[in-house]
């Protein structure tokens, strides 16, 4: 079985959806605080903390674990900031609570859900994974503290993994049964469709004087099932041994800015709504895009339902599939 911590979240549900297609028997490990019990749908299903040793312990003695995916820990930049404890606490401490649990059973395969937050403000685009890391936030760090343990935990026990540092996570399960539902949300395209929607008055621009072609933020977005194909890819070539350890980025290669998200909404849902341009958010860089090279050369994977238009036609699809969002 391969044990999905996060299973329950927004991309490991993905992930979990794909994991049954290719064959694998996934068990989802998610304490439900963001993740949603609505998304098991079927799927064995352990409540239970990384940040506790014994859940982790009691998991893995119950079922039969060959691998894992690790997606559970903290992702909202600005929190990070205010509160940096619960960033090193869930996405450090309850890693290495993890790494631990797979020592003592013996478990090698990890799969673990980075981010380009580790880079910081890139020194050039598109960004490869032998960049410079120099996290601008504690979400970025604590991201970058982990997959430093993962490396060590490589050299001293033999750790096989792959960390996937995703560019902009976005879109929805082309049939409606996942999506991206987080409170409170601070993510775009969300944003922008609950405006659309008419649920929020407007949606803010944060930022229109950076150094990019109309002035607002570039990022790479790519389509959460082209991340979750990813993973199933990564799993299937760590197990097979055919993959070494190491960082591969998850992005498009081509990037897409604040207004031409907002234009692309407006377009795809038929909807008007105001955007009002405000002042930057702190720790934003201008443009994060990545260097698909390496996921193309080591996996065999490229991102094919990552369009825009495809990102916004299916998180508007499921939203307005369900009642909850809109
Ligand atoms: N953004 C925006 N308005 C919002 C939320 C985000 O203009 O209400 C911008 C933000 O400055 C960034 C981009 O949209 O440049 C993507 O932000 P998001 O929070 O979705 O992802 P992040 O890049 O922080 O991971």
């Amino acid at each position: 079985m391969i044990l999905v911590t996060g299973g329950a979240g927004y991309i490991g549900s993905h992930t979990v959806k794909a994991l049954k297609k290719a064959g694998f028997q996934p068990l989802i490990f998610d304490n439900f605080s963001t993740g949603h019990r609505a998304f098991i749908k079927g799927t064995p299903a352990f409540e239970g903390d990384i940040c506790n040793s014994d859940d982790l312990a009691r998991a893995f003695a119950e079922y039969p674990i060959d691998g894992v995916l690790h997606f559970a820990g903290r992702a909202l930049v600005g929190e990070s900031i205010e509160k940096p404890e619960l960033y090193y606490e869930t996405n450090l401490h309850g890693g290495l609570s993890l790494l631990n649990a797979m020592k003592t059973c013996g478990v090698k395969f990890l799969i673990f859900s980075s981010s380009c937050a580790t880079y910081g403000t890139p020194q050039q685009v598109p960004i490869s994974e032998d960049h410079a890391q120099n996290p601008i936030n504690p979400y970025g760090d604590s991201k970058l503290a982990f997959e430093r343990a993962m490396r060590w935990f490589h050299e001293a026990h033999g750790l096989r993994y792959l960390s996937l540092r995703y560019f902009n996570a976005a879109g929805a399960d082309a049939e409606g049964e996942f999506g991206e539902d987080h409170d409170p949300e601070t993510h775009l395209i969300p944003l922008v469709l609950k405006a659309a929607a008419g649920r929020h008055p407007e949606v803010k621009i944060l930022g229109t004087d950076y150094p990019t072609p109309d002035g607002t933020c570039v990022r790479d977005y790519i389509h959460v099932t082209d991340l979750a194909s990813a993973h199933v890819m990564g799993l299937e070539a760590l197990m097979g041994g055919r993959v070494e350890s190491q960082a591969i980025n998850l992005g498009t290669g081509s990037g897409c800015s604040v207004r031409e998200v907002i234009e692309a909404a407006r377009r795809i849902t038929g909807k008007d709504f105001f955007a009002r341009e405000t002042a930057r958010r702190p720790g934003d860089p201008p443009a994060l895009i990545a260097a698909v090279d390496r996921a193309k050369k080591v996996l065999g994977w490229t991102a094919v339902e990552s369009g825009l238009d495809n990102i916004i036609r299916s998180a508007w699809n499921w939203a307005s599939k369900t009642n909850q969002a809109w």
